[in-house]
């Protein structure tokens, strides 16, 4: 209660001007850590919304900003940028031109925020658009805070019934139905490489979405297992199991229509290619911070006639309309993506231990 009319006395200090406090995890120097800060809530402009964070998950990407890998230090992000991106929360304040938001809506955050007036924005590809396309918690300010300033075109509106703590997954979840959406899965058979959060949302999503067989491949039995429990037909573990081989005997020796690649990883990519059907589509979703090579590209791709290609992000809005179909079927239980849920200001000791774990771990930005 006394967060709450703390919560109404801020919004309402803020009105008339006041500079209010909040706290917020903020990457600060070109090296591994983060620190909690007090900052001003921001103030936002006439197309953004205020936004209450009532809960924010913990992503790989984000471990990488905290850890500042290669893949991160290439992006040259300008600091200090508040972290995280995964987050449900409460509109608080509404930009005047907005429309159709009202105060107390709950919302969902799409990490990407693109300019509206790019060609790519302009031809149905808003979310990879060309300029300067912000990314929150990396080149924008983002949820590890109690408050995050979003632009309206990148909230999407979801059931004030939804826990904060599915509406944190729903995030990843969308990047899952791309990636599956991307690679056309009905009637297909399809394998998942990697096991991640997303992998595994990946596997529940390509059956839903109709494919006939899903292989799940990992090195992680635990997370194998646990694919094998969300519908994969079949698990392989690469760690001690020949994936191609194994991928060939169980698609009657001519390999899968459908590769989604989520480990970014130069010997399983190559591999990879050797069980994909001739004319095949491989859909890449893990980073890579290297240059990847293709051995015996010709024979691999070219004459095979393979079908490369990437996803980033999710459709604006495209995707996010699927996944409300997806949920309003009720066939997703999305306590199978929550491993933990723990305070924010304790995400030090579950930077660690986070991808060691079978599912997200959600963050609540309580300070009181
Ligand atoms: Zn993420
Ligand atoms: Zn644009």
């Amino acid at each position: 209660m006394a967060r709450l009319v703390r919560d109404f006395i801020n919004i309402l200090c803020l009105k008339e001007g006041m500079i209010v406090n909040m706290k917020a995890l903020r990457k600060i120097k070109d090296e591994v850590g983060a620190e909690f800060q007090d900052i001003p809530i921001p103030k936002i402009g006439p197309t953004d919304l205020l936004i209450k964070v009532k809960a924010t998950a913990l992503c790989k990407s984000d471990i990488d900003v905290y850890n500042w890998t290669t893949v991160v230090q290439n992006l040259k992000l300008p600091l200090p940028v508040t972290m995280g991106h995964e987050f449900l929360g409460e509109v608080v304040d509404i930009g005047e031109v907005v429309k159709g938001f009202n105060i107390g809506d709950h919302v969902v955050g799409e990490t990407h925020i693109p300019c509206g007036y790019c060609y790519a924005c302009k031809t149905g590809k808003s979310h990879i658009c060309v300029n300067n396309m912000g990314v929150l918690g990396r080149s924008v300010d983002g949820s590890f805070a109690e408050f995050i300033r979003l632009p309206a075109v990148s909230a999407i509106k979801v059931d004030n019934s939804m826990p904060p703590s599915h509406g944190a997954i729903m995030e990843p979840l969308a990047t899952a139905v791309h990636a599956t959406t991307k690679a056309d899965v009905a009637g297909k058979t399809v394998a998942i490489l990697g096991c991640g959060t997303i992998g595994l949302m990946n596997v529940e999503i390509a059956k839903i979405l109709g494919a006939t067989k899903v292989i799940a491949v990992s090195r992680t039995q635990a997370k194998l297992d646990k694919a094998h429990e969300l519908g994969a037909d079949l698990i392989i573990n690469n760690k001690s199991d020949n994936m191609v081989g194994a991928v060939i005997e169980n698609t009657h020796g001519i390999g899968v229509d459908v590769i989604i690649d989520y480990t970014g990883d130069i010997k399983v990519i190559n591999d990879s290619v050797d069980m994909l059907k001739v004319g095949g589509k491989c859909v890449y979703v893990g980073m890579i911070d290297y240059p990847l090579i293709f051995e015996k590209f010709m024979v691999r791709v070219v004459y095979k006639e393979l079908v490369l290609t990437g996803i980033f992000g999710r459709e604006i809005y495209n995707t996010w309309t699927i996944l409300d179909n997806i949920l309003e079927s009720k066939r997703i239980n999305l306590e199978n993506y929550i491993a933990d849920e723990v305070p924010l200001r304790d995400i030090d000791k579950w930077i660690d231990k986070a991808s060691k774990l079978t599912g997200r771990v959600i963050l609540y930005p309580d300070f009181n």
